[in-house]
């Protein structure tokens, strides 16, 4: 059980600053997922919290001890790398315990720990085999009964699920949250994969060329992301974004667009709920107004009677993709391609008019310039 704060943490190779001063904050227990694209820094963090890479500047603490010049060995924690870095010539069982026999741990509690580690995994029945006679699955578990049976304050996992086909990792990452609840264990995990970090983290890190980007739960950063960017590196399709322009109408502050491409004219106003009032100073002003495509469907008339946020309009179809549970639906709203999510049932056809309706209290605002999410 452990806390793990970074502070100010930087990492440079010669001229390069990789890492440009990272501060985070775990409580104990929590599951904290460093999400970002590849080369922007989270494989140097994780390694830096391992005592694998050096700090060139700021503090990693864990239980508030500083342990920057701690070896990786008496740091208590345990790492799961993308490799695996299985021992080929070792058995199943030796390749786990074998961190263990390394520190001299007597053998009734080393095969102890072993067994228990291995039922927890289901890879008893493969205790004799070798890696090589193992699936990607098999061999992923084996490296992670390694980690668990360290016992460690902290696990740390570097991209552990991407050498697996699509299903196997979906189901190797319930693996993981089932492994979470049940140690309640610490840990820190690295991933390219906004969907596991959505699915497993309690808070995620998101990262952009070595500087975090935003550090909050996942249902913050899916409705208040902080900026255009993390807005668009989370959720599938992709938050749509639409330039637009702050109006204030008779005291109601909305956001008014241009229709002009596919038969669409004229231009739609869209109220803001009563929260978006600190809006005076960008009347007048671009701003970019992003929507999620779920908060944007067909209109329904019972549910605007029940929602005062959700705002009508009506827009030309361009373009369906039925993914079977609903119908994608492609629409232009102020000269942008935008996703509408839509039941199959609901939908129009390419080149008719659609009503549809928009739920602007889920409507995020961001400045043009700075990308910065406004309030
Ligand atoms: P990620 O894990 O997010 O894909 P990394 O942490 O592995 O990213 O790498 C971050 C950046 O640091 C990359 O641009 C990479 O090229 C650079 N980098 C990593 N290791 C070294 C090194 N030993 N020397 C110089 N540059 C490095
Ligand atoms: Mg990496």
């Amino acid at each position: 059980m452990a806390t793990l704060t970074i502070r100010n943490a930087q990492k440079s190779y010669g001229n390069i600053e990789i890492l440009k001063g990272i501060d985070l904050d775990l409580d104990d227990g929590e599951f904290l997922v460093l999400l970002g694209p590849s080369g922007c820094g989270k494989s140097t963090l994780l390694n830096m919290i391992a005592g694998l890479e050096t700090i060139s500047g700021g503090e990693v603490l864990i239980n508030d001890r500083v342990v920057n010049n701690v070896h990786p060995k008496d740091r208590d924690i345990a790492m799961v790398f993308q490799s695996y870095a299985l021992y080929p010539n070792m058995t199943v069982g030796r390749n786990i315990g074998f961190g263990l026999e390394m520190r001299k741990m007597e053998k009734e509690e080393r095969n102890r720990r072993i067994d228990e580690a291995a039922k927890m995994l289901q890879i008893d029945h493969l205790m004799d085999r070798k890696p090589a006679q193992l699936s990607g699955g098999q061999r992923q578990r084996v490296a992670m009964g390694r980690a668990l049976v360290r016992d460690p304050e902290i696990f740390l996992f570097d991209e552990p699920l991407s050498n697996l086909d699509a299903k196997l990792r979906v189901e190797m990452r319930t693996e993981i949250k089932k492994l979470h609840q049940r140690l309640k264990t610490t840990m820190v995990y690295v991933t390219h994969d906004q969907i596991e970090a959505m699915t497993l983290a309690s808070r995620i890190a998101i990262l952009r060329n070595g500087e975090v980007q935003q550090f909050a739960s996942p249902q913050e950063v899916y409705e208040r992301p902080a900026n255009i960017y993390v807005a668009g590196f989370v959720g599938s399709p992709a938050m749509n974004f639409i330039p637009a322009t702050v109006v204030n109408e008779e005291g109601r502050f909305g956001v008014s667009f241009e229709r002009t491409a596919h038969g669409n004219r004229g231009s739609v106003y869209l109220p803001l709920p009563e929260e978006h009032q600190a809006l005076d100073e960008w009347v007048g002003r671009e701003v970019v107004l992003g929507i999620r495509p779920e908060t944007l469907t067909h209109r329904s008339d019972a549910e605007i009677a029940l929602n005062p946020c959700l705002q009508p309009f009506e827009c030309q179809v361009e373009v369906l993709e039925p993914t079977g549970a609903d119908t994608l639906t492609y629409i232009e709203m102020g000269g942008e391609e935008v996703i509408a999510r839509v039941n199959p049932y609901n939908a129009s056809s390419p080149g008719e008019t659609m009503s549809f309706m928009v739920d602007m209290g889920k409507a995020s605002l961001f400045d043009p310039r700075t990308e910065q999410r406004i309030n």
